[in-house]
């Protein structure tokens, strides 16, 4: 099978989100692009991630020409696909509709930076995307516009994405936005949330990358 190895790791990811609570049935999508051939592996539409099969993930190239599967590929394909062309450092997608993170995707209020570990991880900003429908290319350009260099996006009244240099960072970074979307939530709720500047954001993504972990 064509890259059987990179639709099993599809499909760990989309069950890693399932577990921890990020996606709710069959909400959401994910992929990976293939560094050698470039192909992008992507998530069937409306699957239950619990019994997909690695022949239900779909390859496609970034035109989404499909390349092998039978299966009808997410309808946010063209989403994923976009973000490859755009940012050739991207190996992997997530999508989600996570629910704190859709919350602040649901209000006018720009998302208060508070979080340290996101500020150090993520940089300065997380931006929402203006409404579209889902599924339609209109979603898919103004998502990837607004994404532009970071690595998170919030969607209006619809969930975020994010992206990552393997697809194991992108969930990582869906995970952190929205543990950073919770916090953001109950601090609003307790007062008014100390946003931490552009500036200390940068200085904490440069002193993380060159300090943290092993
Ligand atoms: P798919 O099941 O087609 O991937 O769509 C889910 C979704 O999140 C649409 O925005
Ligand atoms: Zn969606």
């Amino acid at each position: 099978m064509l890259l059987e190895e990179q639709r099993k790791q599809v499909i760990d990811i989309a069950r890693q989100a399932l577990q921890s609570g990020l996606i709710m049935r069959t909400m959401g999508n994910f992929s990976m692009r293939d560094s050698k051939t470039g192909y992008v592996c992507i998530t069937p539409s409306g699957m239950d991630y619990s019994v997909v099969r690695p022949e239900d993930i779909v390859v496609m190239d970034t035109q989404q020409i499909v390349i092998d599967g039978s299966r009808k590929p997410s309808i946010e394909s063209g989403m994923h696909c976009l973000a490859y062309q755009e940012r050739p450092d991207v190996l992997g997608v997530c999508h989600t509709h996570s629910c704190f993170a859709t919350a602040w995707a649901c209000v006018e209020e720009p998302f208060p930076l508070v979080l340290a570990e996101m500020a150090a991880v993520l940089g300065e900003k997380l931006e929402t995307a203006p409404f579209f429908p889902m599924g339609s290319e209109e979603l898919a350009e103004a998502t990837i516009q607004t994404l532009g260099i970071q690595n998170a996006v919030l969607m209006s009244n619809h969930g975020q994405l994010t992206v990552g240099p393997t697809l194991d960072k992108a969930l990582a970074n869906a995970q952190l936005v929205e543990e950073a979307a919770k916090i953001a939530c109950y601090a609003v709720s307790i007062g008014k949330p100390k946003a931490i500047s552009p500036g200390q954001a940068n200085l904490l993504q440069q002193w993380i990358s060159e300090n943290y972990g092993q």
